[in-house]
């Protein structure tokens, strides 16, 4: 895998990015970094990185203004830096367009973790353009075009459901998806009911694509969150 990735660090507290900053130094990354939510958008829109770690507690602009203004002209993956007590901004952050998140404090293991999950992201798309009707990721396979989808080559029995819930979650593979959102996808609506309906779609999802359920493969599960599918090697 290759390490030429620019990374954008925007953080206001010195030790922290010089921790960041150091870590991507030794793993040979590229980097930048911003201490504000305005040279924050500045640098990104002028360096274009291909990923940006963003706390969302910055001293000028909150850092959900700093998403909302870089997904106004930009899909770069942007992986929020959170405090704990900050459970609601995060969510906030992901349904506004944040790709994943990181809790304080983090340790250098997570935060290289996330960005190889970041890598293997943007190489799939990469690749993904090619082949935009067909979804493949390890042994499942989803057919856009033919509404049907596939595990080890044998078409899976899905609910329309479940097969909506599939979608949405191979369609932002990589991401993590609050439950708001795949709730608005499958039923355009987010109540509590539809939220509780997605946990039992989701459980019933997994019995079908999961070798084994309780250690899953495809399908993290993001307590008080949501769920992401990841990029499963082959
Ligand atoms: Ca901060």
């Amino acid at each position: 895998m290759n390490k030429t990735m620019t990374v954008l660090v925007v953080e206001d507290d010195m030790p922290i990015r010089n921790l960041i900053s150091t870590t991507l130094k030794t793993h040979e990354y590229k980097f930048l970094t911003a201490k504000d939510g305005n040279d924050a958008i500045m640098q990104a829109s002028s360096h274009n990185p291909d990923v940006v770690l963003l706390d969302l507690g910055l001293p000028d602009i909150d850092g959900i203004e700093v998403i909302k203004n870089i997904r106004s002209w930009s899909n770069m993956p942007i992986i929020v830096i959170s405090a704990r007590s900050e459970d609601t901004d995060k969510i906030e952050a992901l349904d506004c367009g944040a790709d994943d998140y990181l809790t304080k404090p983090f340790s250098v293991e997570e935060l290289l973790a996330r960005l190889r999950v970041t890598q293997r992201r943007l190489s799939y798309q990469n690749q993904a353009a090619v082949s935009e009707s067909m979804f493949t990721n390890g042994k499942l396979k989803v057919d856009y075009a033919a509404g049907c989808a596939y595990l080890d080559e044998e078409e899976m029995h899905l609910t329309p459901t479940e097969y909506k819930l599939l979608c949405v979650l191979s369609q932002n593979v990589g991401k993590v998806l609050t439950h708001k959102f795949i709730a608005e996808k499958i039923w355009g609506s987010a109540w509590e009911t539809d939220i509780g309906s997605l946990r039992v779609f989701m459980t019933t999802l997994r019995k079908k694509i999961e070798k084994l359920p309780d250690s899953p493969q495809y399908i993290q599960t993001h307590i008080g969150v949501g769920y992401r599918m990841m990029k499963v090697e082959c």
